[in-house]
Formats: structure tokens, sequence, C-alpha cells
């Protein structure tokens, strides 16, 4: 590949900038072996959506992943499907949904998102209320360590791969566990207060029949069509509802107004009591916030430019960092939470 082609792999879905030694495409296991075997420094790379600079090449070869697309022996009776670490979540929705079966496990990004990277990153999305990570829906999964072995591993053996974003081998294969489609309505509270939508997050989540609880606020509300105040899409198992389809698309019109506007997303962690403060945080500096209600993953929009991940503020508490002419902040640090880990 020529270097000028290289550049899309120098970036993820993180403002962190890199650099590629090489753009590497193995279309099978064997392949992947040796490259690893025959590569010192290797970026592993699903489809780049990662919002840490995980896949951001610092000098390395870049391993691209996405030809290892295979999706194999589904098992209808114990509900289980093999898929390689290329394949594209949504290409697994669409094969799986002839079956009517699908991975609970939904992220914002499911339209782009590798199985690989999902994995590595013990993804979460808009059912981890109620179905969790990752995590608990992989059967074994199949790695190449950095001596080119290949082994399978699964039960206590997961968790030295799942979340570890490729530190400790690359993911080529994976035994997914599978649930059978579940009906769902959907619906939409509008709320003028962030304390009032707090109770009502609080309230909601008890209940077993709940499957997601998506939050906008106001300036993300006034972009996708609503009236600028917060809203939450609530998301009921047991029946369908007509308008169900159109109510969780308003989820992917977000990340869409996001993409569009070329804002950097940040993927933060907050205490529901802390929902109100970090509301008020972000109207007073015009950032715009979506993100999971329900787990409390919320995604604050950033104008940021794109910068070297060794420049990034670090895990020592500082809470903004000047970059040229804009001021990158970390929203947690202010509003009394932990700061998030940045991968070196
Ligand atoms: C708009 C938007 C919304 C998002 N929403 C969510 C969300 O709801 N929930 C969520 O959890 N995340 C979310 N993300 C983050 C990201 O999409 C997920 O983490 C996703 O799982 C990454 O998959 P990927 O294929 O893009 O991985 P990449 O970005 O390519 O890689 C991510 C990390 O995993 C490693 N990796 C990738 N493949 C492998 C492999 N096969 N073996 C070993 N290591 C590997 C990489 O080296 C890197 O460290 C969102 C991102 C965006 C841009």
């Amino acid at each position: 590949m020529k270097k000028k082609f290289f550049n899309s792999y120098e970036h993820d879905a993180s403002r962190a900038v890199g650099v590629a030694l090489e753009v590497l495409h193995p279309r099978t296991v064997e392949d992947v072996k040796k490259i690893v075997l025959k590569n010192k420094r290797i970026s592993i790379r699903g489809a780049g959506s990662g919002l840490e600079g995980g896949a951001v090449p610092q000098g390395d070869v870049v391993l691209d992943l996405s030809k290892l697309d295979e999706i194999s022996n589904l098992d209808e009776n114990r509900k289980t499907i093999e898929v390689e670490a290329g394949v594209v979540f949504d290409d697994l929705q669409d094969y799986l949904q002839d079956y009517n079966l699908e991975l609970p496990v939904v992220p914002l990004s499911h339209s782009i998102a590798s199985i690989g990277g999902m994995i590595s990153t013990n993804a979460g999305g808009s059912r981890s209320l109620k179905y969790g990570r990752m995590s608990s829906w992989i059967k074994w999964i199949e790695v190449i360590d950095a001596h080119g072995r290949i082994e399978r591993k699964g039960a206590t053996e997961l968790s030295d791969y799942v979340g570890m974003e490729g530190i400790t081998g690359v993911i080529v294969r994976a035994c997914l566990r599978l649930l059978p489609i579940i009906p769902r309505s959907a619906s939409l509270i509008q709320s003028e207060s962030a304390e009032e939508l707090v109770n009502i997050i609080q309230e909601l989540k008890q209940k077993q029949d709940v499957s997601s609880l998506e939050f906008f606020d106001k300036l993300i509300s006034k972009t996708l069509g609503l009236q600028e105040s917060f809203h939450l899409i609530v998301e009921i198992e047991g029946e369908e509802n007509a308008d169900h389809v159109k109510i969780m698309k308003l989820v992917d019109d977000a990340y869409s107004f996001s993409f569009k506007e070329k804002y950097i997303i940040e993927d933060v962690k907050i205490m529901i009591n802390k929902f109100p403060k970090l509301m008020q945080w972000a109207e007073e500096r015009d950032i715009p916030i979506f993100g999971h209600a329900g787990t409390g993953v919320v995604h604050p929009c950033f104008r940021a430019k794109p910068a070297p991940i060794t420049s990034w503020p670090g895990t020592n508490g500082s809470s903004i960092v000047p970059k040229g002419d804009v001021f990158v902040t970390n929203p947690l640090a202010e509003v009394g939470e932990y700061c998030p880990l940045v991968k070196p």
C-alpha cells in the first residue's frame, strides 16, 4: 500500500494521530501468525472506531483485520455462532436476523465496529443496562500471542484478553452466545430538568423489562428536531410498537450529527447523581452530550484538534490542557469524578 493511503490508518475516532510504517491486510489466521512472527511492533486494527487511540500506530506496522470476516457454525439449539475478528457488528446482526437470533450488546458504533474490536475493548452499548458488556456473550476466543502461538481461550482465561485492547494477543476468532430476538417498544420522555431526569432514570433502572435508556441533552435534542430540552429514550421488552425503529434511530442520528460536525467524542462513565452537574457544566460551554443513561456511559462532544497521543492529558488529575487555540477539558475531573485512563 502506498504511503499516501496510510493517512486514515494513522487515526481512530479519538483525536489521536500517529505514524504507520506499513499497512497489512491478512486474509487468513495463518497470515496473521506470519505477520506477528515477522514484525516486532504491531498496531492491531479492527474498524478504527475506538475512542481511546488504541488502534493508532506509533511507528508500527498496522494489522488491519477487516478481511478476516467469516461467519460460520451457527448452532441454533445452543444459540452460538463463530465469527472471525473482522466481522462488522451490523453484518453479524443481519445474518442472525434470518434465524431470529441476535447479539444483544449494541454499541452506538454498531454500523462499523468489528467483533474483534468489541471484544478487545469489552464493548458495552445501549442495551448494556440489561445485557452487560461483550464479556458476558463470549464462549471462547482464538488468540495469537507474541510468539505466534494460536490458542483457544475460554472461561476464566477470557479476562486475560477481553478488554485488554490487544496488548496480550491478537483475537482472530470467537464463539459468541446469542439470544432469540425479543419484541421491543420505545418511547420518548422529555424533561426540562436534569434532576427530574435523574429521578426518572433511577426509577426505570429498577424495572426488569427496560433494556435501554438513552439520553440527549438540549443541544443534541435541538439538532435532532426535538424540543430544546432533555430527552430520554426508553426501550422496553415484551411488546413491539410501531415507533420502535423510528425512535431508536434518533440514537444513530445523534452519532451522525457528531460525526458530520467533526466533534471528538469522549467516552466517560459518570455516577448518575453527578448527572445534573455534568449537564450544567456542558451547557455553560456549549458541549453537546448524549449517551447511555442506563449505565452512566456518556459521550461529551468536543471541538478538539487531532494531537499525538503522547500529548494527551494523563492520569495526573489535570483537567484542562491547552492545545493550540482550543482547550481540551476533562469534564469528569471538573465535576468531581475520576479522570478516564488514557492508553500510553
Ligand atoms: C460514535 C461512536 C459511538 C460509540 N459507542 C460505543 C458504545 O456504545 N459502546 C462501546 O463500548 N464503545 C463505543 N464506541 C467505541 C468503539 O466503537 C468500540 O470500542 C468498538 O468496540 C471498537 O471496535 P473497532 O473494531 O472499531 O476497534 P478499533 O478501534 O479498531 O480497536 C480498538 C482497540 O482494540 C484493539 N483491537 C481491535 N481488534 C482487535 C483484535 N482482533 N485483537 C486484539 N485487539 C484488537 C485495537 O488495537 C485497539 O486497542 C463508540 C465509538 C464511536 C465513534
